[in-house]
């Protein structure tokens, strides 16, 4: 007999642990398939999130899911092209991505994550995934090393269990499994922090250009703004730099944000006419991944496995795509009975090797690579540089930049150290990611 207190245990195909872009992806494409997806997000949706400029090769993935047209009908900004101003406040000519890939793919739009997450997760729906919100997962259920299920709560606090073939891990930096099994690595060069802000009327650019992300270096190098253009006439503006320098020993975030900018007259520039709308936003950055992506019956994606610094907006992307690998290789497995950790991980080192690439990509300009300099002297390979900054991860044509690059490297500079390096224990232990969200508006 089921004592009263037991919870109620339902069943199912997969459970997936988060709505955002990576369980939405996940989730959309096992349903397409016909299995039956349970997703649970602990957030009522619309939520803010921060991670506002696709890049291109999104485009691929949001064909799959169908989500093209409601993209193309929405009011988000059109994106055609990243820009870079230097130091000593040089502006570089745009990158235009349709200049290497002459396809619709290379417009891509700058979103309001509350919107495109929501949006995402509708579209799930209609694709026949049960989606829960304001339900916590508390816990992943295991038999020995294989999991088979999840702890809910629900929204009106009552607690269910979920019996499935396959759970998904898309938690997000909160990395429920990762920290469960202690399977984080953090990044051995990438200890970086953010604050930022919403601004309205602040300088926007005009037709094609009008939705480029513009990265502005500071010009004590330290660290960089972005400049990311998002509809209502609104701009986020935001600094990134080594935690350190931005937590420690400094102000309050307004403080340490407002220091940052007197110190940027192109940021400035951009907001001297413009009326700042929100409180200040922050987070403890600090990129990870995991030793693992699967294990016998579970499976993480997007932040839930990694975290890469937002210099190339690189994020959404790798959700999408980690989203749709994993989905593949689960149906894949629901479909021939085997959901190991061989069959459900399969495609984790192609993930990581496109991980890679961006990140050194990413630590290749903390170290000061400009890509001025590397397109004069090798201007045949300024498409290929540009392959990777639409996302262009997944193929080894674009590694014919890396020894180019490294002959314009000086004398004692090394290729970056690889992030499975991880940290000494000492660091590792203080290193914590966090978010720091203002009370009043938030987009
Ligand atoms: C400062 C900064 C700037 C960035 N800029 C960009 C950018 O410009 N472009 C870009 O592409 N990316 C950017 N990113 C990265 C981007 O935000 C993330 O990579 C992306 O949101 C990852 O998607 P996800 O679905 O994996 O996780 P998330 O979007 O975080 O979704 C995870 C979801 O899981 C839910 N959840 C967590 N725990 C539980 C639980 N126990 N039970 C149920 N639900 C749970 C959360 O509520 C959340 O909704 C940026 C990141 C930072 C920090």
């Amino acid at each position: 007999m089921v004592s009263a207190a037991a919870p109620v245990v339902f069943e199912t195909d997969v459970v997936v642990i988060g709505g955002g872009p990576a369980g939405s992806t996940a989730s959309t494409l096992i349903a397409q398939k016909g299995y039956r997806v349970e997703l649970f997000e602990r957030e009522k949706f619309p939520r803010f999130h921060i991670g506002e400029s696709l890049i291109p090769e999104t485009y691929w993935v949001l064909e799959r899911l169908n989500m093209l047209p409601k993209m193309k009908a929405s009011h988000f900004v059109h994106k055609h092209s990243v820009q870079f101003v230097s130091a000593t406040g040089k502006l570089s000519a745009p990158f235009y991505f349709a200049d290497n890939k002459p396809h619709e793919c290379s417009q891509t739009w700058q979103v309001v994550r509350s919107e495109f997450d929501l949006m995402m997760l509708n579209n799930a729906r209609e694709h026949g995934v049960n989606a829960h919100e304001g339900a916590r997962v508390l816990d992943v259920l295991f038999e020995g090393d294989r999991a088979v299920g999840v702890k809910v709560q629900l929204e009106d606090g009552s607690h269910r269990e979920v019996r499935a073939k396959v759970v998904v891990d898309a938690s997000g930096q909160s990395g429920l499994l990762q920290n469960k099994f202690k399977l984080r690595v953090w990044d051995p060069l990438l200890n970086k922090g953010a604050i930022w802000t919403y601004w309205e009327g602040a300088y926007r650019d005009v037709g094609r250009d009008e939705g480029a992300t513009i990265v502005i270096q500071t010009p004590n190098k330290q660290g960089w703004f972005w400049n990311i253009p998002l509809h209502d006439n609104r701009v986020s503006i935001g600094v990134v730099g080594p935690f350190d320098y931005l937590f420690k020993g400094r102000g309050d975030h307004e403080q340490t944000y407002l220091e940052e900018v007197a110190l940027c007259p192109a940021v400035q520039e951009r907001t001297a006419n413009a009326k700042r709308v929100t409180g200040y936003f922050a987070t403890k950055d600090y990129s990870y991944r995991a030793k693992e992506v699967a294990g016998n019956g579970w499976v993480l994606i997007g932040d839930a496995f990694g975290f890469l610094d937002p210099l190339y907006s690189s994020g959404v992307l790798l959700a999408l795509k980690s989203g749709e690998m994993a989905a593949d290789a689960i149906v894949e497995g629901l479909q021939a009975s085997d959901t190991t950790a061989a069959q459900l991980g399969k495609w984790g080192p192609a993930l990581n090797q496109g991980i890679d690439r961006m990140r050194r990509l990413v630590c290749e300009y903390y170290e000061g690579f400009s890509f001025g300099r590397f397109v004069k002297n090798y201007p045949h390979l300024k498409n290929t540089v540009t392959d990777l900054l639409i996302g262009d991860l997944f193929t080894d044509r674009v590694d014919a930049v890396w020894e180019p690059m490294e002959t314009l490297y000086s004398e004692e500079k090394r290729a970056p150290k690889s992030w499975d390096a991880g940290t000494p224990e000492e660091i590792a232990a203080n290193k914590l990611n966090e978010l720091f969200l203002p009370d009043g508006p938030r987009p």
